[in-house]
C-alpha cells in the first residue's frame, strides 16, 4: 500500500471535484488531503466521504492568496516532514505551476496530465496523453521518492461508491518563506457557469458561429443541458468570444461527459485540447471535415438550424 498525499485546490470554500475524482480512485491506497489555509467542516467530511484519512490544514503567514513560491515553501516543509510515496494534485492552471515547482524542490519525477492510473504493487503506472493527443504513453516514475503525479479534471470521473476515511482534520503551522512574486489581486471572470476545465457538458462554437451574437443559441442551449460553452482558436481570434473559452492546445484542456462541436472543424491543435471527452457530437455542414473522425454522433448539417431543434428537443426530453 502506497502513502499518498494529495494537494487540494479550495475555490470559494469548496475542494476542486478533481481532488475527489483522485481520491475515489485511490481506493486500497492510504490517502492524506494538504490544503493550503482553512477548510470547513462540509469539505472535510466530503473528503472523508471519498477516502481522505487525514486533512492537513496549512496555515501561516503570507499563505492566505496563492503564490508559487509561498506555497510550494510550504508544502515542501510539510511533505519533507512525513513519509508520502506520492503526491497528487490536479492537472489545473495552479497545479501546472505547483507541482512541478515542488518535484524539482525534491529532485522528483513528475508525471503530468495523467487521464488514467493504477498502482501494481504498491506502484503508480499512469497513461498520459502525448503529441496533442494522439497516442497515449504509460508512465511510471523512477528515483527518489516522493513521487509527483498531476491529474487532468474529469479524466477520472468521480467513483460511484468510494471507500470512506477518517478524514480527521488539524492544523499544521506552515512557512511561505521567501516570496519573491506575489498574486495582489484576482479577479473573477464575470461569468457565473462551471470552468471550462471542469464542465461535465461542453457545447463549443468554431469559426462557423460567423460573430459573438450568434453564439447565444450556444448559450440557450447550453442553459437548457447544463452545459458550460467554449469556443476554438479561429472563434476567438475573430473576436466571437474570449480566449478563456478557447479549447486545444493553445487553450483549455477538456474531458467532459458530453462535447458538442458546432461548426468546429477538428484541426489537431482543436483536438488535443479535447479528444479525451467520453462522447463527441460534431455538427457539421462538410461531410468530410475531420472532426467526423473523432465523433461518437455527427450531424451533417447547418449548425443554425440543427441548434435550436436539439435545443427545443432538450426541453422536451429535461421537462424545461
Ligand atoms: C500553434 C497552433 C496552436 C493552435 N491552437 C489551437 C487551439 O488551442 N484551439 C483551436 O481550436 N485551434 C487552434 N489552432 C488553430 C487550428 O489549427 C484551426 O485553425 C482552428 O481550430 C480552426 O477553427 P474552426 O474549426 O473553428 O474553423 P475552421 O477550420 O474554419 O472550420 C469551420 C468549420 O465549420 C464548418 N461550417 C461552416 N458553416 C457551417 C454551418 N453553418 N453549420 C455547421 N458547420 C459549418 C465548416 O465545414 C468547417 O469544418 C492552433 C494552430 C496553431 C498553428
Amino acid at each position: 500500500m502506497a502513502n499518498v498525499l494529495v494537494f487540494t485546490e479550495v475555490h470559494d470554500g469548496k475542494v476542486k471535484p478533481v481532488t475527489l475524482e483522485i481520491l475515489g480512485k485511490l481506493a486500497g491506497q492510504s490517502a492524506d488531503v494538504a490544503v493550503v489555509g482553512d477548510l470547513g467542516a462540509d469539505q472535510v467530511a466530503e473528503l472523508a466521504k471519498n477516502g481522505a484519512q487525514n486533512v492537513h490544514k496549512l496555515k501561516g503567514a503570507n499563505l492566505d492568496k496563492y503564490s508559487p513560491e509561498g506555497y510550494a515553501n510550504a508544502l515542501a516543509e510539510f511533505i519533507k516532514s512525513k513519509n508520502y510515496d506520492y503526491v497528487f494534485g490536479g492537472a489545473t492552471s495552479m497545479g501546472k505551476d505547483l507541482l512541478p515547482r515542488l518535484a524539482t524542490k525534491f529532485n522528483a519525477g513528475l508525471a503530468s496530465d495523467v487521464v488514467n492510473f493504477v498502482f501494481e504493487g504498491g506502484n503508480f503506472a499512469g497513461t498520459r496523453p502525448l503529441f496533442a493527443g494522439k497516442c497515449l504513453a504509460k508512465v511510471e516514475i523512477t528515483g527518489p521518492k516522493p513521487h509527483f503525479v498531476s491529474i487532468r479534471p474529469n479524466a477520472l470521473g468521480m467513483t460511484a461508491s468510494p471507500t470512506g476515511g477518517a478524514g480527521a482534520a488539524a492544523d499544521v503551522n506552515a512557512n511561505a518563506g521567501e516570496i519573491r512574486a506575489a498574486i495582489k489581486d484576482i479577479i473573477k471572470a464575470a461569468s457565473t457557469k462551471v470552468d471550462l476545465t471542469e464542465a461535465n457538458i461542453i457545447v463549443t462554437g468554431g469559426r462557423a458561429m460567423k460573430n459573438a451574437e450568434n453564439f447565444k443559441i450556444l448559450n440557450e442551449m447550453a442553459d437548457v443541458i447544463g452545459a458550460t460553452v467554449g469556443a476554438s482558436r479561429a472563434a476567438v481570434d475573430s473576436g466571437f468570444a474570449p480566449h478563456a473559452m478557447q479549447v486545444g492546445q493553445t487553450g483549455k484542456t477538456v474531458a467532459p461527459s458530453l462535447y458538442i462541436a458546432c461548426g468546429v472543424s477538428g484541426a489537431i491543435q482543436h483536438l488535443a485540447g479535447m479528444r479525451t471527452s467520453k462522447v463527441i457530437v460534431a455538427i457539421n455542414t462538410d461531410p468530410d471535415a475531420p472532426i467526423f473522425t473523432k465523433a461518437d454522433y455527427g450531424i451533417v448539417g447547418d449548425l443554425f438550424t440543427i441548434v435550436p431543434i436539439m435545443t427545443e428537443e432538450f426541453k422536451k426530453l429535461l421537462g424545461k
